[in-house]
């Protein structure tokens, strides 16, 4: 396989199983952590290896790297692997989702951010998602007509704090998830619920039009629910691990224990919340998103920009969702192709970047 993001949280997990399963690695591509990565080169033994930074090629121990991002691009083409698992974060994983669809590979597909900003031009049925809460309902579903797909959120970091210090929260603080460890981007967006209402337009755009909504569940143990036309409703439980949708992508008929069951005795209740407009304003434009999910590229966007802004002190840590409603309220055009996609993308950064 081609791994994208292979020293990221879903990229070490991604060796995890392909070690577990034997699956040949053939190209690495990773960022700035170039200890790990070495790692992973004397351990996987990848063909070729891509990072993000041309200074950084002479500290890598192989003899075929790469760098930059036109480089995954190449490789992704030139690799004869016909999978590719895309941990990258960011937007940034885009382009080499369709150049991965573009050479006709299978995509297993932890970047959120692909389907989020661009579903509507991006052919689904070759994209297995890495992603707990969809896998979840891919798990659940079954030939019977569906009233509801429910997906759960943990509630981040500041589910439990006084509304009014969240606004003073720093970078530290959004690290601190109540339930598992992941890269710093999705730990932010859990705690301002940006990753729930992704997680929502993903859904949308892989199990098509229908009713979806999110509650927090506050263990994380139930990651998807479906409330059934008949007035059933059946729940996936699994301990939060990625390795179970990650098994998964990487061999469709995974026959192999990845995960102790869930222990309802051990467990002995669980408590599910709402999701407070007042704690996470971004929940105020889920109705008006699920109705157009293209605009999510927008969201994405002006998010990306904001949580950098944030990083840098520029901004409060509710500002990232006013600024985000911000450039919601501002840009309403619809992209009609990928090329508007990107020239989108574009304005909304720059307009979010000028916000004081
Ligand atoms: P991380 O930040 O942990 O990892 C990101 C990876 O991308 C790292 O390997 C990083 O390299 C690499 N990278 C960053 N910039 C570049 C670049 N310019 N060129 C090449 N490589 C680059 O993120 P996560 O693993 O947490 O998340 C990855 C994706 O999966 C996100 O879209 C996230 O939303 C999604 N996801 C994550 C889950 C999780 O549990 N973590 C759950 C479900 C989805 P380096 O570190 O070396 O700089």
């Amino acid at each position: 396989m081609i791994l994208l993001g292979s020293t990221g949280s879903i990229g070490v997990n991604t060796l995890l199983v392909a070690k577990k399963f034997g699956i040949n690695v053939e190209v690495l591509v990773a960022g700035k952590n170039i200890k790990l990565l070495n790692e992973q080169i004397k351990e996987h033994k990848p063909k070729v290896v891509v990072i993000s930074d041309s200074q950084d090629i002479w500290s890598v121990n192989h003899s075929c790297v790469y760098s930059g991002e036109e480089a995954i691009l190449d490789v992704i083409a030139d690799a004869s692997s016909s999978l590719v698992v895309n941990a990258l974060v960011g937007f940034l994983g885009l382009r080499p989702t369709l150049k991965a669809l573009e050479c006709n590979k299978k995509v297993a597909l932890a970047n959120k951010e692909s389907l989020v900003a661009c579903g509507a031009f991006i052919d689904v049925s070759k994209i297995q998602p890495i992603d707990s809460e969809h896998f979840g309902l891919w798990y659940l579903m079954q030939d019977r007509p569906v009233k509801k797909m429910i997906i759960t959120a943990s509630g981040g970091a500041f589910r439990d704090w006084d509304i009014k210090k969240i606004q003073n929260a720093t970078l530290a603080d959004t690290q601190n998830h109540p339930n598992w460890s992941m890269g710093q981007k999705i730990t932010i967006d859990s705690a301002t619920m940006v990753n729930k209402m992704f997680e929502l337009l993903e859904a949308r755009w892989l199990f098509g039009e229908g009713e979806y909504d999110a509650i927090i569940e506050t263990q994380s143990l139930i990651h998807a629910l479906i409330d059934f036309k008949d007035g059933s409703t059946t729940a996936h439980f699994a301990h939060a691990s990625m390795q179970l949708p990650i098994a998964y992508a990487l061999d469709e008929k995974m026959n192999e224990n990845i995960l102790e069951h869930v222990d309802l005795l051990k467990i002995g209740s669980l408590e599910f919340r709402e999701i407070e407009t007042s704690r996470y304003p971004i929940w105020n434009i889920k109705e008006e998103l699920l109705k157009n999910p293209i605009r999510g590229l927008v969201v994405n966007a002006a998010n990306e920009i904001a949580i950098e802004k944030f990083i840098n002190k520029e901004i409060n840590f509710m500002d990232i969702s006013s600024n985000i409603m911000n450039a919601f309220d501002k840009f309403t055009d619809i992209p009609n192709n990928v090329d508007d996609v990107f020239s989108l993308d574009a304005e909304v950064r720059e307009f979010v970047r000028k916000i004081k």
